[in-house]
């Protein structure tokens, strides 16, 4: 166990932070999940680890459902190439 390591409600920091993906997916059993927030109440390292964590699956799953933004200068390229397009 690393220095900075520490158990709360039975489990260290990495087996939180293993079991923080599943646990951010819901994917976890009930009493794992207790323990994982019990481990995340009482420990500041993993309380700021897991709020960015569960920020960053927030907004990839936003990016990954909002349609593919086209990018601007593509749009702009593209409307010059209809503007002096001989057709
Ligand atoms: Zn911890």
């Amino acid at each position: 166990m690393r220095p900075d390591e520490r158990e709360v409600a039975g489990l260290t920091c990495a087996q939180v932070m293993a079991a923080l993906s599943d646990y951010a997916e819901g994917d976890v059993p009930a009493d794992l999940r207790a323990r994982v927030e019990a481990h995340v109440a009482g420990c500041r390292q993993c309380e700021q680890f897991g709020a960015g964590f569960t920020a960053l699956l927030a907004g990839m799953r936003r990016e990954l459902a909002a349609p593919d933004p086209v990018d601007d200068e593509v749009v702009a390229r593209l409307r010059r190439v209809v503007a002096t397009s001989p057709l």
